[in-house]
């Protein structure tokens, strides 16, 4: 049972989320052409009001590389704890300078982020999507 006080705060809590919005995390290839679709599919799928970005170029390939993995999880997790995102989108993107392989390659390669992604236990969901040749998002 809750009692009244630890009812109030809650709602407190809850009513000062709301009023600052909510955040989604994308982590993305630093390519200016996906950083738009990629916001607007995040939003209009999940229903937050901001996507904080965390780029590295050809993510999808380089998150790999351990040199980069605790570069990105550090700010995945400021995401997370400052802004209570619960949510990481991962992509990977058509015409990568830093990436240049087939989409069926970069599905491949997303499919192997999320799996590194998981394995940190950052405990929010992770979705992973190719930006294809139309800027259109599509969930792997
Ligand atoms: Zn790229």
């Amino acid at each position: 049972m809750l009692s009244i006080s630890k009812l109030i705060f809650k709602l407190e809590y809850l009513s000062k989320i709301m009023a600052e919005g909510k955040f989604a995390t994308s982590v993305s290839c630093i390519d200016g052409r996906i950083q738009t679709p990629l916001t607007n599919w995040i939003k209009e799928n999940y229903s937050v009001d901001y996507v904080d970005t965390v780029t590295e170029p050809g993510v999808d390939k380089n998150i790999a590389k351990d040199s980069i993995i605790e570069s990105i999880k550090t700010k995945a997790r400021i995401s997370i704890h400052a802004h209570k995102s619960e949510l990481i989108v991962f992509s990977g993107h058509y015409d990568c300078a830093a990436n240049p392989v087939s989409n069926e390659e970069h599905i491949e390669f997303i499919k192997k982020g999320v799996e590194v992604i998981s394995s940190w236990n950052l405990g929010v969901k992770i979705v992973g999507v190719l930006v294809d040749e139309s800027w259109n998002v599509n969930t792997v």
